[in-house]
């Protein structure tokens, strides 16, 4: 699954393709990747319209139209491709904006999870969604505040997007193995130093991701076929059976929150 630095590559790289291009008109391929409108309706309320900016919050791509936003979520294995009308189209291609230099932003999926919605603020967002990542408001006060009743485990923290927007399974991952917590240790034992630690761990990795494009395990891709760099300097996510490299035991492969997860048995106690 795309997640911050995954989503943050793709809003860096279409940026300059997309921002100030005028809107000729939509068509919807699969009707529930857009959860909002119908195809006409969309295309009537955007057509002529210009994409002011492009940004991302959380996992959420936003597209600024006017005074309205249209919110992207990738989920498993949706894409935005940028190119022109001469171009080949995919046999994925669910949505499609028309431009009105006959260039078009086309969103592809192959799962089907993928949804698209137009609405005239961010509320719902900000409504969902918690601190991110990089903002001064993430401090380790709020995360002690947030966490200090929970017993979960702090891997189903990390992954929860109404605390922190934008961590997923890899990462979350990375970070617990970067500050030696094991990823079920119950969330409300990590005192503040810990936590501290938490979000420098979670800016440093989250910031080196995004600088190498994000990761690309199975379908990560952005551009037409352009792919993350940063599996290489993974440490212990997908790396079950292999020694780890701070401490040379054996990383193993569990499950937590629900998801595959990696661990050290020796450097993250419980
Ligand atoms: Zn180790």
């Amino acid at each position: 699954l795309p997640e911050l630095p995954e989503v943050e590559t793709v809003v860096r790289s279409l940026k300059p393709k997309i921002q100030n291009k005028i809107i000729k008109s939509v068509n919807v391929y699969w009707t529930k990747t857009l959860s909002t409108h119908t195809a006409n309706s969309l295309s009537k309320t955007i057509q002529n319209k210009i994409i002011s900016s492009i940004s991302r919050r959380g996992k959420y791509i936003i597209l600024q139209i006017g005074n309205s936003f249209l919110v992207i979520h990738l989920r498993m294995t949706g894409k935005l491709i940028y190119q022109n009308s001469s171009e080949t189209q995919s046999s994925h291609l669910r949505l499609k904006i028309n431009f009105k230099d006959n260039s078009e932003l086309h969103f592809t999926d192959i799962r089907k999870f993928g949804r698209i919605e137009f609405h005239n603020n961010l509320n719902f967002l900000n409504e969902k969604l918690g601190i991110e990542p990089f903002s001064n408001q993430l401090t380790a006060g709020y995360l002690y505040q947030k966490l200090c009743k929970r017993n979960g485990p702090i891997k189903s923290i990390l992954l929860n997007q109404s605390i922190i927007a934008g961590i997923g399974n890899i990462y979350a991952d990375e970070i617990l193995w970067k500050i030696r917590v094991h990823p079920q240790k119950p969330a409300n034992q990590l005192d503040i130093q810990k936590l501290t630690k938490l979000i420098s761990a979670t800016q440093i990795i989250l910031q080196k991701a995004i600088n190498s494009m994000g990761t690309t395990i199975i379908n990560f891709s952005f551009d037409k076929e352009s792919y993350g760099n940063y599996g290489s300097q993974l440490k212990v996510f997908n790396k079950n059976g292999e020694n780890c490299i701070r401490c040379s035991d054996i990383i193993i492969k569990t499950k937590c929150a629900g998801r595959g997860t990696y661990y050290c048995p020796t450097c993250q106690t419980m």
